[in-house]
């Protein structure tokens, strides 16, 4: 079984989400969002309590809020870094998106994988399917476990919304198809767990999310 813990970080309100595998302790950070050493502190903290061994960040995609914290958690912990390939131009940009909105960032570390639908991600016995769901961004994907009928769904769909589609590489089309084929195909009871905002189900979004009624 996958556990899983959230995290509400930087001035953005942004959830990082840790995931491990109950039986050997290894855990998976997805998308980073801690800045101030205050919320850093708290992250280590929950990883050192439960004696957990991060040994993966893996971002929905590139965007400043998801990856303030990425540098932290590599040079703390012996971890692979895997991002959307098509998102590795806001990666680059890393420094100048931190500028736009006032946060201080060095650039990252590079990534050491590109996710693919092709590939699952490893974390202890348990497995996370990656989704291709472009249009918040080029390259975002989504992480699906049927087993443990979860869906983390980064900055695509929220708890009533959408993800916003007028920063760079967004495309408001794709992103209601990405959502259409790749998320309302998955069961109703699915729980999502969203970049930013409270948890909901597949099944209440498609009924009541008012960007979904239509579509
Ligand atoms: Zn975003």
């Amino acid at each position: 079984m996958l556990k899983i813990q959230s995290f509400e970080f930087n001035p953005f309100n942004e959830n990082t989400y840790l995931l491990w595998d109950e039986e050997s302790k290894l855990a998976a950070v997805i998308d980073p969002g801690c800045y101030d050493d205050f919320e850093k502190e708290e992250l280590k903290n929950f990883i050192e309590t439960n004696r957990l061994i991060p040994s993966l960040i893996i971002n929905t995609h590139c965007h400043i809020d998801h990856i303030l914290g990425v540098s932290f958690i590599k040079e703390n912990y012996n971890v692979k870094y895997l991002i959307p390939e098509k998102d590795l131009p806001l990666h680059r940009k890393a420094v100048s998106q931190g500028q736009m909105f006032g946060f201080d960032l060095e650039e990252l570390p590079e990534p050491d994988e590109f996710i693919s639908e092709e590939k699952l991600i490893q974390i202890g016995q348990d497995k996370l399917k990656p989704l291709f769901t472009p249009g918040h961004t080029a390259g975002e994907f989504c992480f699906y476990s049927e087993k443990n009928k979860f869906c983390i769904t980064g900055d695509v769909l929220f708890h009533q919304s959408i993800g916003r589609t007028d920063l760079w590489g967004g495309d408001y089309d794709t992103l209601i198809n990405s959502i259409k084929n790749k998320l309302l195909t998955l069961p109703d009871d699915t729980k999502i767990y969203p970049g930013h905002g409270i948890n909901s189900t597949i099944g209440t979004e498609s009924k009541q999310n008012p960007f979904l009624v239509n579509i």
